[in-house]
């Protein structure tokens, strides 16, 4: 795969990786009432992983300064 730019516009060093969005669940715990309140734990569903796109449907690459920008992908 080829990703334009592959270098950080701001510092150039080479993309790290995309950027994703995994989805989670947030677990709940309810009372007697219905009253609810976060157990505190998040399953991740690692198989419903998807790369971030931005409005013009570039990915989205960020560097290990963690600078961001949008890049044309071709695999
Ligand atoms: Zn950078």
């Amino acid at each position: 795969m080829r990703f334009m730019p592959w270098k950080c516009p701001r510092c150039g060093q080479a993309a790290a990786g995309t950027l994703e969005t995994v989805p989670g669940l947030a677990l709940l715990m309810f009372d007697d009432n219905g009253q609810a309140e976060y157990s505190g734990e998040t399953t991740i569903d690692w198989n419903d992983q998807a790369t971030d796109l931005d409005e013009s449907g570039k990915v989205i690459l960020e560097c290990s300064n963690h600078h961001r920008w949008p890049a044309e992908y071709e695999d």
